[in-house]
């Protein structure tokens, strides 16, 4: 039988105010346990969560990039839930009323474009952290995480594979810090997807069974749980069993999931709507304030990069997957002259990425800021160096030996273009070979490439190619 796949994503954004969503406790990560939670975050009689009004502007901003409805009117409800890390006993989230619903997110797969619904995005608050190290049997409670604003972003069911929710996944990801909502680092939780996965015969359509694999931090863990899923729910039916809706949880060392609830067991969050906040009116100027805020979006600056710098639709994409390194990229160019623009990306995703990736930096972090890659770049432009030389003088500049002029200096790394200098080398190297020379002249043109390596080498590589290559045809066919 073939199985079709179908996936959908929940994903919890934590928003990058400066405080709580219901409090004025700080938001920032990694502080000592149990310093950022003041008495609403901790639940105690008698407080009142008060709204954080960046947190709604946030959640707005992403709907307004995603093609939403924006909720002229929404609500914030209580979902009902036992957990010792949840104090309050219940979370505040929004249930019927979300204030984000109907949008889209266009991903590429194989060249292929396609539309992904977002059903709906909510806010809620995250709830604080178990910590299991250093308590013996027990385990301990850190509530500075309590009260941090997500926005959980729902999609349609509408994915069909491992690649396109990654795809999917580094789209949204790359959305959220574009419009800055969201610090996006993933290792901290700051992004992290819930995978709901099933599978049907091809060409069926009513939907199979799912199980929702929680809490994924990392892109490859996606891509591995949903792979992992799918092969499993596929040896369950073929094996004449059922698959079971249920909760499952990811083993990181193992690559496997495992079952955590049944949906039997699941809880029945007795949601009703919080009478302790208003409900939250958004009207069409607070859009219209919200929207004049707005960034050029990735897909819009893609497509300008494509217009503007002659690039294609792929170096585009790559130049554009960060706001960073599309700006890094803008700078070199403005050097460079929109010219070079094709060099300079070149430059941009080649030598630069791979240092970059090779020492785990952000483009922010680059040995090489844009000027300097831009001053290399011309120097190739201009014909001081070629593309194999630059590589060289590259390491250089990321070692910090300074600029690509006075590496070239220093190192004596021009280009010899000269037709003189360059044919009083060609004629020693044509003399030192008197056998090769014969041999060509007989016949055997394939020699040519032996004196273009010979002038090469006499020159330590410095030669201009198209300048050996024109006058080594002339010298040996004189
Ligand atoms: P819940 O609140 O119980 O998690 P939702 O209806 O909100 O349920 O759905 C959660 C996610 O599951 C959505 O992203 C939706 O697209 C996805 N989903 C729903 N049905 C299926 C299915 N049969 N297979 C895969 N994903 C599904
Ligand atoms: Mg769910």
């Amino acid at each position: 039988m073939e199985w079709e796949v179908v996936i959908g994503l929940e994903v919890h954004v934590q928003l990058q105010t400066q405080s709580k969503i219901f409090s004025g406790a700080a938001t920032a990560y990694g502080a000592e346990p149990n310093t950022q939670a003041c008495a609403v975050d901790l639940g105690l009689p008698g407080v009142l969560p008060v709204l954080n009004a960046d947190a709604v502007r946030m959640a707005v901003k992403f709907g307004l990039a995603v093609g939403a409805e924006i909720a002229p009117r929404c609500v914030f409800a209580r979902k009902h839930y036992f957990y010792p890390d949840l104090p309050k006993g219940y979370q505040i989230s929004q249930y019927e009323l979300p204030i984000v619903a109907n949008g889209t997110l266009d991903i590429e797969v194989d060249g292929q474009t396609k539309t992904i619904g977002i059903t709906r995005a909510h806010l809620e608050e995250d709830a604080g952290k178990s910590i299991h190290e250093g308590f013996g049997d027990g385990s301990g409670i850190d509530l500075n995480r309590a009260g941090t604003p997500l926005v959980e972003i729902v999609s349609e069911p509408d994915i069909r594979s491992a690649a396109e929710a990654v795809a999917y996944l580094k789209k949204l990801h790359s959305l959220v810090r574009y419009l800055e909502i969201c610090d996006g680092n993933m290792q901290e939780g700051s992004f992290r997807c819930d995978a709901n996965v099933s599978i049907r015969p091809k060409g069926s359509d009513t939907f199979g069974t799912r199980t929702e694999t929680k809490n994924l931090n990392s892109f490859r863990f996606v891509e591995k749980a949903i792979n992992h899923e799918i092969e499993r729910q596929i040896d369950v039916i073929e094996s004449g069993g059922e698959v079971v809706q249920e909760t499952r949880l990811f083993n990181t060392q193992t690559g496997e999931t495992r079952a955590m609830r049944s949906k039997e067991e699941a809880n029945d969050y007795r949601y009703f709507p919080d009478p302790d906040l208003l409900p939250v009116v958004t009207t069409e100027s607070d859009i219209i304030g919200i929207r004049s805020t707005m960034p050029e979006l990735p897909d819009a600056k893609r497509d300008r990069f494509v217009e503007q710098y002659a690039l294609s639709e792929y170096d585009a994409g790559v130049l554009t997957s960060s706001r960073e390194l599309a700006d890094y990229y803008e700078q070199v160019v403005e050097y460079t002259g929109t010219v070079n623009a094709k060099l300079a990306a070149n430059w941009v995703m080649g030598d630069l990425a791979a240092s970059l990736n090779a020492e785990g930096l952000d483009i922010a972090d680059s040995k090489v800021d844009a000027k300097a890659l831009a001053g290399l770049v011309m120097r190739i432009a201009d014909d001081t160096i070629s593309g194999k030389i630059a590589k060289d003088v590259f390491v250089a500049m990321w070692a910090g030996e300074g600029d690509a002029d006075a590496i070239i200096e220093a190192k004596g790394l021009k280009q010899i273009t000269d037709p003189d200098a360059l044919g009083k080398i060609l004629d020693e190297v044509i003399a030192s070979n008197p056998a090769q020379l014969e041999q060509y002249r007989g016949g055997k043109d394939k020699l040519f490439g032996y004196f273009v390596g010979q002038a090469m080498k006499a020159t330590k590589g410095k030669a201009n190619p198209a300048e050996v290559n024109r006058l080594l045809k002339e010298k040996l066919n004189a």
